[in-house]
């Protein structure tokens, strides 16, 4: 069955007999699962490209896409032919054995990355805590620092196991879960003078910086894409220093930014680099990616018991080819550009509301205006009900980050509702 007709088959939700006969109980749902989550009133049920259906059968346009992870939306064939297969063949076993898929994942991501290998694990936390790991340890046998410092950005997200919401420069993600992990230190976001100032600050008995961890556009944070001339800079003084440059990759990696990796927007190429979020196209794959320092850890130094199984590799290799052969990276230059071009026509019209559309490819942020009272909840909320899936990145950025095979007439769609929230909202 070709990708459209699994799309038109999906829309007419009658024929699916799919339909639940009661509405989702979010009181049951509650009394069970842990309140981590600031959830919507929303339980979505099913999805087909880029589109997804709540449990009354209301249809959604789904600009959130997993945040930033259902690269290839929703069902898609490709996804659906490796799943199957790779479920009939095996789909776990320890990486006690070889993992043929592992190789082939591997083999794939190191001939369209700087990469030289990969090392695999099972979400963006995880990824980053190995490269903190390896910094930590090239740190200790190679720079021979005994306390070793990694500078990470203010308003930079990294994860929340107890390093990476270390690492993470945001204290209302750190607030009551102290003590933090040691040995991080924050800088503000493309500022080369507070990198060069903190490498000389820190460089004091057995301290020294020893790595900086930061993303290539700050996603979480607010959709704030890294400065050229900035990065540029911090790849020449972690040469000049020898310390390492890690980037973490796993929110704007994987085509999101209309290049395969982030850094390729930045002219410069990192020592490490992580990534996760869209790498499986939605299931759930990290990994850690080096350059030159490959021979770091030794056998039996990090682990972990799912990492690279069959099942996630053979899956997140076949969104990878997918992305190649069907031309995606294209798709999302140009609908990004679209998106982009369509946010900042309606923000012309509510300047005192919006200051900024800003983003690469299909990661964009639309910022409101400090002195606006509007908060980008209010503006979800009201998409939500327009038909329109979006997702706040801080409190006065609104995030699109669509699945990358997002149509022109998609783009169109989301646009009309963006246009038709803010009208409503603000009058
Ligand atoms: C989402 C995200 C993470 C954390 O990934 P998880 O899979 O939730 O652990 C880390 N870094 C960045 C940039 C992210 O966007």
């Amino acid at each position: 069955m070709s990708f459209q007709s699994l799309v038109e088959k999906a829309t007419i939700p009658q024929e699916s007999g799919l339909m639940p006969s009661t509405p989702f109980d979010a009181n049951s749902f509650n009394q069970v699962v842990m309140s981590t989550y600031g959830r919507f009133p929303l339980a979505l049920e099913r999805g087909a490209g880029c589109r997804v259906w709540d449990t009354q059968g209301k249809e959604y346009l789904d600009f959130v896409a997993g945040i930033a992870t259902c690269t290839l939306g929703h069902a898609h064939p490709a996804m659906i032919e490796a799943v199957t297969r790779q479920i009939q063949k095996l789909h776990h076993v320890s990486n006690l054995y070889y993992i043929p898929e592992q190789g082939e994942l591997a083999k794939w991501i190191v001939d369209h990355s700087c990469a030289d290998r990969v090392f695999f694990c099972n979400s963006g936390a995880e990824a980053n805590e190995a490269a903190i790991k390896l910094a930590r340890k090239y740190a200790h046998t190679v720079l021979d620092i005994a306390n070793p410092i990694i500078l990470t950005a203010n308003a930079s997200f990294h994860g929340r196991t107890l390093a990476t919401v270390t690492a993470t420069g945001q204290p209302k993600y750190q607030k009551n879960f102290d003590p933090l992990v040691p040995g991080f230190y924050y800088v503000d976001y493309n500022d080369i003078a507070a990198v060069e100032a903190a490498v000389t600050e820190l460089d004091e008995g057995n301290y020294r910086v020893a790595a900086i961890l930061i993303e290539p556009l700050q996603g979480e944070g607010g959709v704030r894409p890294g400065d050229v001339t900035y990065f540029q800079k911090l790849r020449k003084l972690c040469d000049e220093i020898g310390i390492l440059l890690i980037f973490d990759e796993v929110q704007v990696g994987m085509g999101r930014s209309g290049k395969l990796w982030g850094y390729e927007h930045l002219g410069v190429e990192p020592d490490i680099f992580t990534s996760a979020k869209g790498l499986g196209g939605g299931i759930p794959i990290g990994a850690m990616m080096s350059k030159k320092f490959c021979d770091i850890f030794q056998p039996g130094e990090h682990a972990s018991t799912f990492g690279g199984n069959p099942f996630a590799c053979g899956v997140a290799l076949s969104v990878c080819q997918t992305l190649e052969k069907e031309n995606i990276l294209e798709n999302v230059r140009e609908q990004g550009a679209r998106l982009r071009e369509g946010l900042r026509a309606i923000a012309y019209k509510y300047p005192e509301h919006i200051s900024e559309v800003r983003g690469w490819g299909l990661i964009n942020g639309m910022e409101i205006n400090p002195e606006s009272s509007l908060t980008a909840p209010d503006i979800v909320k009201a998409a939500m009900d327009e038909g329109l899936l979006l997702v706040p990145a801080g409190p006065k950025v609104v995030r699109f980050v669509p699945p990358l095979i997002v149509t022109q007439q998609e783009i169109v769609q989301a646009l009309k509702a963006v246009e038709k929230v803010l009208e409503k909202i603000t009058a």
